[in-house]
């Protein structure tokens, strides 16, 4: 069920309708759904209630410590890609014990920091981010639990930039040289191996991608337990697409048998790092329609957020539904919805069939993963706030950016700074 729903023709999020909820903090504004983003956390924990687990919710999908808290408050793990993303993970009350530190380009003063915060893990992407990583624990005096995130060479037939697990990709370890990559780890004084790791990309609509992903790493498992290296955990990244255009799903329960099914034989918990299947459905983007402008060759719907506040559009070709807050009762006609930004490439949804009025609040659904969190500065535009719908209660968990916070930090040449 979803925590979107209307009444007398009104959109709701929870108790509190969308078009009161415009008129008193303004638009863009990011809504999201507390019982929403409970209930997918939920639909993982009971689908893998059988089998050892973390559910490392994926931070990049949407940070605001809002969401950390009520994802912590439920148990969840996280999994970070970056410092900033820890420090907010601990300023949300997550547990660092419970966190997996993904990506491609860890510094030393990263590592440095995960160290002393006592992380679960470092999803370790290349051999030379392992040497660093050893350099750094033995001067620290600790131990970094590891885990080598193996490229499987696996195509998650989505998106070409949300494609991660195929060999031309950036990311990972060569499936070919992780055994002897380990064997290296596994001797390396404040290295000490507990888990392997891979994620094959996003917004994955099919599990035959995930299940040739956890065929390749249990090979790998096997050769290693043969070579007297044990592994505690195998991390299966995340992925899980959502319906955004009225795709079809894969069932939470048929993907989780999916991956659990082949562990059967082997005693490792199952840590998942899903951020788009745990958010998206649990955040619209609410903006109002300033100008129409009708032509004669196409009909353009002028509206207050842009490219900068809800890029997926734009960056991706991304289809979001656009719905009215309340129907205006005007007549229906074919509009591309664009936004205030200077490029042709700032639209937040071509070819919609609506009544529209100008003042009109419309519904940007599936917003609440890669939305903010992907949100800009471009043409010195304020980011738009962030509320939670919690039942009745509306909590404001980000103002909107004031005009002067664009340029803290900036001076000009003469040394002033307004
Ligand atoms: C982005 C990312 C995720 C989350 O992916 P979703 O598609 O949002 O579930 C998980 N793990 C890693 C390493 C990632 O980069």
């Amino acid at each position: 069920m979803s925590h979107f729903h209307r009444m007398d023709a009104t959109l709701f999020c929870e108790g509190v309708a969308l078009d009161a909820l415009a008129a008193t903090h303004g638009t863009p504004l990011y809504v999201y759904s507390r019982g929403e983003i409970e209930q997918a956390y939920s639909a993982y924990r009971a689908a893998l209630a059988h089998h050892d687990h973390l559910i490392c919710y994926a931070v990049k999908a949407n940070s605001n410590l809002a969401v950390l808290d009520v994802l912590a408050r439920l148990g969840a793990g996280f999994d970070i890609v970056s410092i900033g993303e820890l420090e907010r993970v601990l300023a949300a009350g997550g547990n660092p014990e419970k966190v997996v530190f993904s990506g491609v380009c860890k510094t030393r003063e990263d590592m440095r920091r995960a160290l002393q915060a006592g992380i679960h893990c470092f999803n370790v992407e290349s051999e030379a981010e392992l040497d660093m990583l050893a350099v750094v624990a033995e001067e620290s005096n600790l131990v970094a639990p590891i885990s080598l995130r193996v490229n499987p060479d696996v195509d998650a037939r989505t998106h070409p930039y949300i494609a991660t697990g195929l060999k031309d990709n950036k990311f990972g370890i060569a499936i070919g040289t992780a055994l002897s990559l380990y064997r290296k780890a596994a001797a390396l004084p404040g290295i000490q191996p507990i888990g392997i790791d891979c994620h094959i990309g996003s917004q994955i609509l099919n599990i035959e991608p995930f299940s040739e992903a956890v065929a390749h790493l249990v090979r790998l498992v096997d050769q290693l337990g043969e070579s007297g290296i044990e592994l505690k955990h195998i991390d299966l990244g995340g992925g899980l697409g959502v319906s955004y255009e009225g795709e079809t799903v894969p069932a939470i329960g048929d993907y989780i048998s999916a991956l659990t099914g082949p562990l059967e034989a082997h005693n490792l918990t199952l840590i998942l790092e899903p951020g788009r299947s745990i958010v998206a459905n649990a955040g619209v983007l609410l903006t109002r329609v300033e100008y129409l402008k009708p032509t004669t060759h196409k009909n353009f719907a002028l509206v207050d957020a842009a490219m900068n506040d809800l890029l997926r559009p734009a960056l991706y070709g991304a289809w979001q539904d656009i719905v009215p807050v309340t129907a205006s009762g005007n007549i229906t006609r074919c509009w591309d919805i664009v936004g205030p930004v200077c490029e042709t490439g700032d639209f937040l949804g071509k070819s919609r069939d609506l009544a529209l009025r100008s003042g009109d609040i419309l519904a940007v659904m599936g917003a609440g993963a890669y939305g903010f969190a992907m949100a800009s500065n471009y043409n010195s535009r304020p980011r738009p706030a962030e509320v939670l719908i919690d039942g009745d209660t509306t909590h404001i968990v980000r103002a909107r950016e004031s005009l002067e916070t664009l340029w803290a930090g900036e001076s000009t040449i003469s040394g002033a700074s307004l």
